[in-house]
């Protein structure tokens, strides 16, 4: 069982997290959104001061080792704000959370310290312009002169632009998939950046090239051939983070609306006095109300050290569709301004569509559901197949 930070001291990092957000990080929305870009100059030494990077680095490495049911409502109080500091946030901690799980020794001593102060980064490299993902993958890495020659070409990388490594997902030997550390300034790697994105603005999701870039053998995560699986294991955890974001995305919403519900007065009356609006909130609280309950329910299955591939697929895509139908409904409480950039609504909502993307699309969450479903998963979340 992984118990995380003792009460006390996780709910001083609690506060200190949320003072960064609202006080420091939430007054940047509108620069963030007139300038597509996030003045890091700003925000990294905020996100480092309050110890956001280090919130899944283990504590043997100067991190906070945060169980999962701690980091998820931290990671959805992120999702309140501008959504590419969201991102930012959520990919630091995600991958290295991946590699405290996958790396070896050496690779976690040489990343892990970095980390927590945001110095070093992981991006993970895998979703690739000319190929479909997994067993799909175009990039290659050659066996040579005891180490690898890695060719190919990765796209919607983010923190392309921060990272200091890219965990880079490439076929080897005879077609297995296999884990490699990338260092940012390897000769023949170049990044480009891609254009800006509908919502979580700011940060940059580049295309990543690579031409006979030499890797030493130290820089395989695992054995040749185990980057599936280090995949799955990566994904599984990462899945429900992001319907930790849609959460977060949905209180936000629902916040909002209930106050404009309360405020707006139409035909001498608050909206939120309306039936018909009144069935929107209790909607938008029913999608908020089951998402925390499965989200509950996976991070402890994970904190108890379970495999959860069913749950986190399921939590997923039910936390994208639940962020989609509740900042449709919060467009909806808003009427005609809701439709302007005066309020954060719009905002949320274009935010949230990044949710269908991140950790796979929904077609991926049907496959990984159903091939659970079908091999005998049960809701205990034991096989019974
Ligand atoms: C802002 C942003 C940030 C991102 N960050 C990262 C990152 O850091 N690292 C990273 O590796 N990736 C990242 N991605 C990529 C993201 O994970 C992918 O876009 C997503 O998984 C979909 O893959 P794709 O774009 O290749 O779509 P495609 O594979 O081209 O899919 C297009 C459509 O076809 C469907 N489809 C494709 N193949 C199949 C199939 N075999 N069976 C059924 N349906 C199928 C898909 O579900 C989708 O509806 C990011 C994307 C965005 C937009």
């Amino acid at each position: 069982m992984h118990d995380g930070l003792p009460e006390p001291e996780y709910q001083r990092l609690a506060k200190q997290i949320h003072r960064a957000i609202w006080d420091d990080l939430d007054p940047l929305e509108q620069r963030i959104e007139d300038e597509e870009r996030i003045p890091y100059d700003i925000v990294l030494p905020v996100l480092r001061d309050a110890g956001a990077f280090g919130l899944l680095v283990p504590r043997e490495y100067g991190g906070k080792g945060l169980s999962i049911r701690q980091y998820l409502p931290l990671l959805a109080e992120f999702a309140k704000i501008q959504g590419g500091i969201r991102v930012i946030v959520h990919v630091h901690n995600s991958f290295a959370h991946a590699l405290s799980e996958i790396g070896n020794d050496a690779q976690k001593a040489a990343i892990l310290p970095g980390a927590v102060t945001g110095e070093k980064s992981v991006a993970f490299a895998l979703t690739e312009p000319d190929h479909g993902t997994g067993a799909d993958l175009g990039t290659t890495a050659a066996r040579d002169d005891g180490g690898y020659v890695l060719n190919g070409r990765k796209w919607l990388i983010t923190n392309s632009d921060l990272a200091s490594h890219f965990l880079v997902f490439a076929k080897t030997g005879t077609g297995e998939v296999s884990a490699l550390l990338v260092e940012r300034d390897s000769p023949g790697f170049t990044i480009e950046p891609l254009p800006e994105t509908m919502g979580c603005k700011g940060g940059e999701h580049g295309v990543l090239t690579f031409e006979n870039v030499r890797v030493p053998a130290s820089a395989l995560v695992g054995s040749e051939g185990e980057g599936q699986e280090h995949l799955e294991r990566a994904l599984e955890i990462s899945r429900v983070f992001i319907a930790a974001s849609s959460l977060g995305t949905s209180e936000r919403a629902l916040e909002l609306s209930l106050a404009h519900a309360r405020s707006r007065v139409t035909f001498g009356k608050p909206i939120g006095q309306r039936q018909a609006v009144q069935r929107y909130l209790a909607e938008m609280g029913t999608d908020i109300y089951a998402l925390r309950g499965m989200l509950a329910d996976a991070a402890r299955k994970w904190d108890e050290g379970r495999r959860i591939p069913a749950e986190s697929a399921m939590v997923k895509q039910f936390g994208l569709e639940a962020v989609g139908r509740v900042t449709d409904r919060a467009l909806l409480v808003h009427g005609g301004i809701g439709y302007t950039r005066r309020h954060p609504v719009e905002r949320l909502y274009r935010d949230a569509r990044l949710n269908w993307l991140e950790e796979g699309p929904p077609t991926v969450q049907y496959l990984v559901a159903a091939r659970e479903l079908l091999s005998g998963y049960s809701f205990t979340g034991e096989a019974t197949g």
